[in-house]
């Protein structure tokens, strides 16, 4: 081949690759908007997930509290018309009342380019204040109650598959009903939040655990509400 054959030859081999990569840099919001109708519509349930958490955990090796990044940011992404996942993660990481500036900031530092580094920067002068670094790895596992949730799960359609069989008598309304009342009373009992009360050493309030369910989180009382959540 001529160098000028092998150089078309090569353009083109960069074209192909080049509109794989642009085509599937906006793959991330149809995959944020799927997880998010997933995780919302409770469509885990039908394929034998107790929660989001083991669905994300099981199919995808990831934690729900990263999928719940990516529907953020997808959902960041299609308001602020921000390019790539990259920056749209950077943009979800800016309080949200913060968003809208940022870009328009960003937009008029690099005359109309927005990245992920420039976001970035300039949401931490915006809003003032650096990340924090995030200590999750120190939450306790919620893998006990994860099991438990998928065994309620088990149980319910255990019950749905007896009752077109031997279990004809028993009544499925008032038996869904008590499980969903065990899946309620534990599902949001799951430690999330760092106790406020005693920053994770321990205390009355968390039981001794160090940390707190969300519910009782976003209980607690005005001057505990600079709190970080984690
Ligand atoms: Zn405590």
């Amino acid at each position: 081949m001529t160098t000028e054959g092998t150089e078309l030859a090569r353009k083109a081999e960069f074209e192909k690759h080049h509109e794989f990569i642009k085509a599937n840099m906006v793959m991330f919001q149809q995959v944020g908007e799927a997880l998010t109708s997933i995780r919302d519509q409770q469509l885990f349930l039908v394929a034998g997930y107790g929660t989001f958490e083991a669905y994300c955990q099981q199919e995808f090796s990831f934690t729900s509290r990263h999928g719940n990044r990516m529907i953020q940011a997808a959902k960041v992404a299609k308001e602020h018309g921000v390019p790539n996942e990259y920056a749209a993660r950077k943009l979800a990481e800016v309080p949200e009342e913060h968003r809208a500036a940022v870009i328009t900031e960003v937009k008029s530092r690099t005359g109309g380019k927005v990245t992920g580094h420039m976001i970035e920067d300039v949401g931490h002068e915006i809003a003032g204040e650096p990340k924090e670094e995030e200590d999750t790895d120190l939450r306790p596992s919620a893998e006990p109650i994860r099991l438990i949730l998928v065994a309620i799960a088990t149980l319910e359609s255990d019950l749905l598959q007896l009752t077109s069989s031997v279990g004809r008598f028993i009544d499925l309304v008032p038996c869904r009903a008590a499980i969903q009342t065990l899946r309620s009373q534990i599902k949001p009992m799951v430690p999330t939040h760092r106790c406020y009360a005693c920053g994770g050493e321990g205390c009355e309030l968390c039981k001794g655990l160090g940390w707190i369910p969300q519910e009782l989180f976003d209980s607690r009382e005005e001057e505990f509400r600079g709190a970080k959540r984690v």
